[in-house]
């Protein structure tokens, strides 16, 4: 019945745990859920407040335009020189996207022909790989190793892989690493992507999640970045606005053309009202960001006390609300979520589920308050391993 595009599918990670997850509450123990990456704080009122008033304008109960509102645009164009010091053309350099999730799945379609590479990290976010699979194409894993700080070597790419592929998909503060980008690096990556005819798509998702005043940095400041990628931004993490569905991609402006062809012939742009909200999340206080940090730089802190009593050596992360953890000695990731879930109703996701390079570890999402992350620590503090 189904497509072998649908068959080649891995199965979806995240169901499997719910189901595990399910079976625990219905034996009535209560489970503090560190697994998936979803904000529990509220969107800021001021962006509701935006949302209700434009909500009402019928104005905005229409069709929207393909590729995002001129103002929507004009205001990442804006953050962007605000936050990053790069100016870009709201009308050829910016798309408003459905939720950067949507543009990145999107995106292969435009680029790849069946049988081109994409070059994915491993382990990663798992859209890279399934919107490649999707394009009919053939996604080529880059392991992010430990060792090398969490970035792909290029250098070990074989030569005839290089040859094939199209794109290369990065994503720093990196999910599920939590690793940075050190300097220097998508300096590489351009000189790579020009040398060998690849475009570059930058996931940007948490940008302004950083901690210890560490600041991460756009890949279109390095040069020449303009000429060979995109990136791809998000409110979801920075705005605690998951279920709004409102990001937008950045660059250069054939790629982006290239990708809002396909979005124009798949998708209707994102509800006008919520475009608008957006534009007052961007342009309204920012004091909100600086809260998110402080608030997750306390649950990183309490965390890390956890894993250091589980004898789990681990660097505290300077981004990403995640913790990425060696599993103990004796398990592997599989085996060790299962013993947090059955033994102390903890979820933690598996690494494998980020790909086969994401075995050996655990991703913490730093999703609950401080005192549910104290309560873990001190279910944790009772495990035997
Ligand atoms: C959360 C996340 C996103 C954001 O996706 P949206 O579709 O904008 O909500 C993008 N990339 C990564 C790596 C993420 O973890």
């Amino acid at each position: 019945m189904y497509s072998e595009r649908i068959n080649k599918l891995p199965p979806y990670l995240f169901a499997a745990i719910d189901e595990a997850k399910e079976k625990i509450i219905k034996k009535g123990i209560d489970v503090i859920d560190l697994g998936v990456g979803d904000p529990d704080m509220p969107t800021p009122d001021h962006i509701i407040q935006a949302l209700y008033r434009s909500a009402k304008n019928p104005k905005r109960h229409r069709y929207p335009s393909y590729i995002g509102m001129l103002s929507f645009r004009e205001a990442a164009a804006k953050w962007y020189k605000d936050h990053f010091g790069i100016d870009l053309d709201p009308v050829t350099q910016v798309l408003a996207l459905i939720g950067s999730k949507e543009g990145l799945a999107h995106a292969p379609l435009a680029f790849l022909n069946s049988g081109d590479i994409a070059l994915v990290p491993d382990p990663a976010y798992p859209v890279y790989k399934i919107g490649t699979l999707f394009a009919d194409a053939r996604p080529y894993s880059m392991p992010l190793l430990e060792k090398n700080g969490f970035i792909p070597d290029l250098e070990a790419i074989p030569k005839d892989i290089v040859k094939q592929a199209r794109l290369m998909f990065l994503n720093y503060p990196n999910n599920p690493t939590s690793a940075t980008v050190p300097e220097g690096f998508f300096n590489e990556v351009v000189e790579f992507a020009r040398e060998n005819d690849i475009i570059v798509i930058h996931d940007n998702a948490y940008s302004e999640m950083t901690y210890d005043g560490n600041i991460a940095p756009s890949f279109l400041q390095a040069d020449g970045a303009m000429d060979v990628g995109v990136e791809f931004h998000s409110l979801s993490k920075t705005y605690n606005m998951t279920g709004w569905r409102i990001g937008f991609a950045v660059g250069n402006a054939q790629i982006i053309s290239g990708l809002g062809k396909i979005k124009t012939n798949v998708d209707s742009g994102a509800f006008e009202a919520i475009q608008e909200a957006g534009i007052v999340a961007m342009q309204g206080p920012q004091d909100c960001i600086n809260e998110m940090r402080e608030i997750y730089t306390q649950r990183r802190d309490a965390l890390m006390v956890g894993l250091k009593g589980l004898g789990i050596k681990v660097q505290p992360p300077k981004a990403t609300f995640y913790i990425w953890a060696p599993v103990p000695k004796g398990y592997d990731s599989t085996s060790f979520s299962k013993l947090l879930l059955e033994e102390a109703g903890i979820v933690a996701t598996p690494g494998i589920g980020f790909g086969d390079y994401g075995e050996g570890y655990i991703r913490f999402a730093l999703t609950q308050s401080v005192d549910r992350i104290n309560e873990a620590v001190k279910r944790m503090e009772q495990l035997t391993i």
